[in-house]
């Protein structure tokens, strides 16, 4: 029934779907091997991707050649350039997501590639030979052989569930947990542990009061994740909600703390300390009066909306009684509740930096099974375990990012070298060369790269050859302009910037905190007429070239 394949993938979340695209999109023949096909790219929490540092990782898929930031752009209804108030080394696009969408696009993206097969069961184990992954075991009993074999488990791998004192085997939400695989790699001589993570009620948009909520809408001139032309930026958008919680909300919450799986010590596992449950904060924060509430819609065709910032496993009835004392919820309808879930993982320092373990030849792991958190990280971790896997089978070089070269190559750094004791989510912070990491420059950095190994295709390459080449004539162009003080003044001091008593170039002017390169225009007409022949995203990498040069 199936062939001997070059790459068995299990699990079709984030990191499943990037590994299973990249190996077949390089040539290699793939079983995806996934529990359920319908959850397909399930996007477990948030209808969000990117936001600070997780945005700079979506850009560096795409610019590798992956597929989150398609699918993203495809599938969002909200588009964010975040902390535009700060340099742009912080600059972090944020879509908001139409959940089913998202999974859809995603799963056409896996069935448009002709090299990719696809199994719905659940794995078991892994077929290890010499200490060598030879394919998987199911659930039926099939054996399905395979050159190597990527886990992509996520929070599945002896899954539970917790609701206040109530407590199931779960992956996730109505899904069943995944049983089998930890127990047969611990006796391969694998290290595991128990992480938790946890997520808010989903409610009924039709029950909320927004004129006690403020509004936030979506850019005025929306972006979008994709470097390609496969993807156009949203002409109309949704917006998003913001509310906050109160001491009656805090009081009501209080009530349930007795039955409080993570405080009675019924959760055991270690959970993201930045992404704490409301519970947590207003235990750990007792001084703070209130707590944001994002109140952010699931879709285009839905009226659930995700309570972010409500995370919690108390039991329904005190989340729901909680949720009526938030303004603008008073009539509120539960969806679903929130909840809290344990998983294990596998400590990370038992790989090497292709993500291939060290105990066992040609067998990988990507995403939630390594200790992170988030689709992003997941995502980007699938994407190399699936050119690693690829490469590996083909007898080619292993692919591995420096720290210097993307944020990416600084997550797998972290991982295989420091391990982590808690959820690992990506900060800008981790990133010592962070004002280059940029998002706006991904493709410069690894477009070529991703076209190297066979990833990028060839009209991405010409894409970025030729962004390169403009940007270095516009750049070449204004280090050689030098403008007399009468040329400029004027249009420097309706900028409110000191004016010159000699001539000056335009690069000293551009370094100057007060003046953009769309302010140049303003000063002066030849210049305006330079600038006008370049594209903005051009002009915006050149203003920036400049203005971080001396770093
Ligand atoms: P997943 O997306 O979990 O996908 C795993 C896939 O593997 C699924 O398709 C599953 O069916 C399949 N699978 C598992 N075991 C088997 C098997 N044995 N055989 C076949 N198929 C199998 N992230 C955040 O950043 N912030 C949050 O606040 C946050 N909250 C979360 C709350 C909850 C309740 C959950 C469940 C997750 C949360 N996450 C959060 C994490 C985020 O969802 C994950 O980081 C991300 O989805 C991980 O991607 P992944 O590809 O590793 O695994």
């Amino acid at each position: 029934m199936f062939k001997e394949y070059d790459v068995i993938v299990v699990g079709a979340g984030h990191a499943g779907c990037e590994a299973a695209s990249a190996a077949a999109s390089m040539g290699s023949s793939v079983l995806l091997v996934t529990m359920n096909m319908n959850t397909i790219a399930q996007m477990s929490c948030n209808p969000a991707m990117g936001g600070v540092a997780k945005g700079q990782i979506v850009r560096e898929i795409d610019a590798l050649g992956g597929h989150s930031g398609i699918v993203s752009d495809k599938s969002m209804i909200q588009f964010r350039m975040l902390n535009l108030s700060k340099g742009p080394a912080m600059w972090s696009p944020r879509t908001q997501n139409d959940r089913m969408r998202f999974s859809e696009e995603w799963r056409l993206t896996l069935e448009k590639n002709g090299r990719i097969d696809f199994w719905q069961e659940m794995v078991r184990g892994i077929i290890v030979d010499g200490g060598v992954a030879r394919g998987i075991q199911t659930n039926l009993g099939l054996n399905i052989l395979g050159k190597s074999v990527i886990l992509t488990n996520g929070t599945f791998l002896n899954g539970k569930i917790h609701i206040g004192e109530k407590n199931f085997g779960g992956g996730r939400a109505a899904e069943g947990a995944a049983h089998g695989v930890t127990e047969q790699l611990v006796t391969l001589g694998f290290e595991s542990g128990r992480m938790k993570t946890g997520t808010p009620p989903r409610v009924d948009g039709r029950s909320l009061d927004y004129s006690k909520m403020e509004e936030q809408q979506g850019d005025p001139n929306p972006s979008k994740f994709s470097f390609s032309a496969e993807t156009k930026p949203l002409e109309k958008q949704v917006s998003c909600w913001i509310t906050y919680t109160n001491d009656d909300v805090h009081q009501e919450l209080k009530k349930g703390f007795d039955k409080s799986p993570m405080f009675q010590g019924r959760i055991k596992g270690i959970g993201p300390r930045y992404c704490p449950s409301v519970e947590d904060k207003i235990n750990r924060f007792a001084e703070r009066e209130r707590h944001q509430i994002f109140v952010e819609p699931e879709g285009w065709n839905t009226v659930e909306i995700y309570v972010n910032g409500f995370s919690t496993s108390l039991p329904e009835d005190v989340q729901y009684r909680a949720l009526t004392k938030i303004p603008g919820f008073e009539n509120v309808k539960m969806f679903r509740p929130g909840y809290a879930i344990e998983y294990d993982y596998f400590p990370p320092t038992q790989l090497k930096t292709t993500l291939e373990t060290q105990l066992v030849d040609n067998l990988y792991f990507a995403g939630q099974i390594n200790g992170t958190t988030g689709y992003e990280e997941a995502a980007c971790q699938g994407l190399m375990a699936g050119i690693n896997a690829h490469n590996k089978v083909h007898q080619k070089d292993p692919f591995v990012l420096k720290r210097s070269e993307a944020y990416i190559g600084v997550l797998i750094d972290d991982l295989v070298n420091k391990g982590t004791q808690e959820p690992y989510r990506m900060f800008t912070s981790r990133a010592e060369y962070r004002i280059l990491l940029r998002q706006d420059n991904a493709d410069l950095r690894l477009t070529e790269l991703g076209h190297k190994i066979g990833l990028a295709t060839e009209e991405r390459f010409q894409t970025m050859l030729s962004k390169k080449s403009e940007l270095t004539r516009l750049i070449d162009q204004l280090k050689k302009i030098k403008l007399d003080p009468e040329a400029v003044n004027n249009g420097l001091l309706s900028l409110d910037t000191t004016a010159v008593r000699e001539k000056v170039s335009v690069t000293q002017l551009l370094r100057r905190p007060q003046i953009s390169i769309q302010d140049l225009k303003q000063i002066n007409p030849t210049l305006n007429e330079l600038l006008n022949g370049y594209s903005e995203d051009v002009l915006q990498q050149a203003e920036i070239h400049i203005k971080y040069e001396s770093y």
